[in-house]
């Protein structure tokens, strides 16, 4: 058998998974009903490919039925001649109009070779520092309104594997796990997501510490700020223990200086 194409994983992954699809976005818990892309499909000619992943296909929607108005990904067709999607690159974008409008495009999720799970970003953050059995496809959106699974890549290994943010293709290896639990230490001593992003540190937080230790963190964030896994790593990062945070951080209170006795 040929190798699937991403969207056939994620598609056969749905297929595989009791319907609804528990999500928790961390407030409340939602149930995902996805719509059957085969409601749409027709049945269509022999050596018909896909147009968006070029898979051969025996069934699928029309173009102009599939794509709308503000679909732009048109330079990244596989078989730009054809005039079909087929039934799996048509189930990650196509919204169910009948349940909330919900499609999987507002989401993170991670799709096996039997599992769709829908996922929150702690979620994610625990998938990429423990990847599933491969292959599989990981997908963490921000947006959520961008066709993230057109982009998206299968993994074959849990040592180096791929997780689509937003447009870029990462590729993630063990040294990602150290770079988030740096990121939370930072966070959870009152560093925001927002200087995170910006590779900034905020010095109010520090300014009781010794400086050794401070310097130690400079040098480190500016080592890890050029690495494309960084954003990701700081969108994924949860709060841990202060205490925990220091002890990880190496932050000792800086000894103030005793006044002379005269
Ligand atoms: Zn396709």
């Amino acid at each position: 058998m040929d190798k699937l194409t991403p969207t056939q994983l994620i598609y056969q992954a749905w297929q595989k998974t009791v319907q609804p699809l528990p999500y928790d976005n961390g407030k409340q818990k939602i149930d995902c009903y996805f719509a059957d892309p085969m409601d749409k499909c027709v049945p269509v000619k022999a050596e018909t490919h896909c147009t968006i992943c070029g898979a051969p296909i025996t069934h699928g929607v029309p173009v102009k039925k599939a794509l709308s108005s503000n679909y732009t990904n048109w330079d990244q067709h596989k078989a730009p001649s054809s005039k079909y999607v087929g039934p799996a690159c048509y189930f990650t974008i196509k919204l169910n109009t009948k349940y909330h409008r919900m499609a999987l495009d507002r989401y993170s999720f991670c799709a096996t070779t039997d599992h769709l799970s829908i996922l929150n970003r702690w979620q994610v953050r625990d998938y990429l520092i423990k990847p599933p059995k491969p292959p599989f496809v990981l997908v963490c959106t921000v947006s959520q309104q961008k066709h993230l699974a057109l982009h998206s890549r299968i993994s074959y290994q849990q040592s180096r594997f791929y997780c689509q943010f937003e447009n870029q293709t990462l590729l993630i290896d063990p040294t990602f796990k150290p770079l988030v639990n740096f990121m939370e230490a930072l966070y959870s001593i009152g560093i925001s997501k927002q200087q995170l992003a910006q590779g900034k540190l905020n010095y109010a937080k520090l300014k009781d510490y010794d400086f050794t230790g401070v310097k130690q963190i400079m040098i480190k964030l500016a080592n890890y700020v050029q690495r494309p896994d960084y954003e990701l790593a700081v969108h994924v990062a949860t709060q841990i223990k202060e205490v925990d945070a220091l002890s990880y951080l190496n932050l000792t209170p800086r000894v103030k200086a005793q006044p002379e006795r005269l």
